[in-house]
Order: structure tokens, then C-alpha cells, then sequence
């Protein structure tokens, strides 16, 4: 059996308590060295097996879990954040589906949650955003071309950006094409909670020279749109006196 298990952003106390629990179960563990807290490694038990996937590929991947499953051992394949984000588990579970190997999945905690939770924000505020749009630039990996960020851009909405920490001022210029303002509020949150975690508020139009000041290279991500720095929004009606909801009669006389 494998188990797909999220890692969480970074701190080590995030990853949920099912997944701290396959961890300690485990017999072989292949986690994604290069942005897993190897913290998380002392959860395991003494006898169990230890792989880094960075410097492996998919098809040494695979050759771990047959040889543990042919062994009777459980595998936990470990992903930084949640494995749904980024985390190349499709083309795995492909394989372990053509060879009859079961598998099963444990979210965690997306370091894009782990940056809102840094910066005490909520992504979606009334009358300023109720969508958050998770994409990023291509580099070596293609995005599909409907998906430009200028495209996105054009929403307004609040925008969360992966894997694009290196091309800030190509990012900027495609924000503003798109349609925010050079002065829309943004923010850049390094290595969200971990030990050595920063976070600088910025603007669009500054986004790369706040980086570049702050000799911020990678592991990043951008969060874009009013929602980073407004005092403008509407409050809710889950929590309005004069709202009813299912559980809780409001104060205003409902039209018939
Ligand atoms: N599955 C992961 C994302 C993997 S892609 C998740 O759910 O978070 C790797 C990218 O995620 C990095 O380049 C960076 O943009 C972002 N990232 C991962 N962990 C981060 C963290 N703790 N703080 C900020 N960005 C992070």
C-alpha cells in the first residue's frame, strides 16, 4: 500500500494528524527533499527506509514502491504542501494503477493556505474578491495558453502565484496588461512558516524590486489583489444580526 501524504507548508507541527500518523507507521518513506521540512523525518520509526525524491526520477520512484510492495512494506510518498497543488502525483498514480498497485491520499495543509495564514489574511472578502486563482508563469513547464496571466489577471479577483518567484518583473508586466493597477496591493511570503519565513508587503508595480531588496530568489509566492491590504470590504451576512440563516432567525422581517 502507498499513501500519498502532504506534507503542510513548512512547520512541521502542520502536517495533519492523519499524516504524522503514516508517517509513523511507515516502512519506506520517499519524501520531496527539496521543499519537505526534514523535520517531519523524525516522526518515523526507527527501521523505516528513506529516499529523497529530488535527485530521483519518476521511474526510480516507482522502483522503490514495487520493491517495497513486493516485500509486503508500506510506503509513504510524502509531497511538500498539499500533493493536489504542484505535486506530480497524477503520473504517478497512473503507474501504480497499471501495475496493481493500491494507493491512497492525505491532504495537507497548501502553503497557500500557510501564507494567508501568516499575513492574517482572508482571500475572500466581501464586495472585493470571492474567488482565489491559483496559477502560475511558465518556465521550463509550459502552462496552457488560455491560461495566460493576463487572462486571469482581467479578473480582478485575488490571485496566489507558485513556482514564479524567479520572473517577477515579466509577472508585474502581465498583471498589469491584464487589468490591475500598478498599485494594487501584494505580497510576497518566503518559505511560509518555517523558521526562516519573510513576508513583504508590496504592489503590483514593485513585486520585483521587493524580491530583489530582499534577496528573495525562490520558494515564494505571490499573492495579488485588494484582499491583501483593504479595509473597504462589505462585512458577511453569515454573521449580520438582520440575516437569517438555517441555524440562526435574524432580526429583519424576511419579504414573502
Ligand atoms: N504542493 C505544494 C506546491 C508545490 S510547488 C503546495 O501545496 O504548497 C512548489 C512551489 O510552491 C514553490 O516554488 C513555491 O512557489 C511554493 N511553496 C511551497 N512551499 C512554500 C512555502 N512554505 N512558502 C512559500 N511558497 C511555498
Amino acid at each position: 500500500m502507498v499513501h500519498f501524504v502532504g506534507a503542510g507548508p513548512g512547520a512541521p507541527d502542520l502536517i495533519t494528524v492523519r499524516g504524522k500518523q503514516l508517517l509513523e507507521e511507515a516502512d519506506v518513506i520517499i519524501y520531496a527533499g527539496s521543499l519537505v521540512n526534514p523535520k517531519l523525518l523524525e516522526y518515523t520509526k526507527d527501521v523505516c527506509t528513506i529516499h529523497n525524491s529530488a535527485n530521483m526520477t519518476l521511474e526510480e520512484v516507482i522502483q522503490v514502491i514495487e520493491k517495497a510492495e513486493k516485500e509486503g512494506k508500506t510506503t509513504v510518498r510524502l509531497h511538500t504542501g498539499d500533493p493536489c497543488i504542484y505535486g506530480a502525483i497524477r503520473e504517478q498514480m497512473d503507474i501504480l494503477d497499471e501495475k496493481g498497485i493500491s494507493y491512497d491520499s492525505c491532504p495537507g495543509v497548501s502553503s497557500f493556505c500557510g501564507a494567508a495564514a501568516v499575513l492574517n489574511l482572508e482571500y475572500t472578502l466581501p464586495d472585493i474578491s470571492q474567488s482565489v486563482i491559483i496559477t502560475r508563469m511558465e518556465g521550463r513547464t509550459p502552462v496552457p495558453e488560455k491560461e495566460s496571466i493576463q487572462s486571469f489577471a482581467a479578473h480582478n479577483a485575488t490571485m496566489v502565484i507558485f513556482l514564479s518567484t524567479g520572473m517577477l518583473e515579466e509577472l508585474s508586466r502581465r498583471l498589469v496588461e491584464g487589468g490591475y493597477k500598478e498599485d494594487t496591493p501584494a505580497a510576497i511570503v518566503y518559505k511560509a512558516t518555517w523558521e526562516d519565513e519573510k513576508k513583504f508587503i508590496c504592489t503590483v508595480g514593485t513585486l520585483a524590486q521587493t524580491a530583489k531588496e530582499n534577496q528573495i530568489t525562490k520558494t515564494a509566492l505571490m499573492i495579488i489583489g485588494d484582499a491583501v491590504n483593504t479595509s473597504n470590504y462589505e462585512r458577511s451576512k453569515l454573521y449580520d444580526p438582520e440575516f437569517t440563516t438555517e441555524f440562526r432567525q435574524g432580526s429583519k422581517k424576511e419579504k414573502i
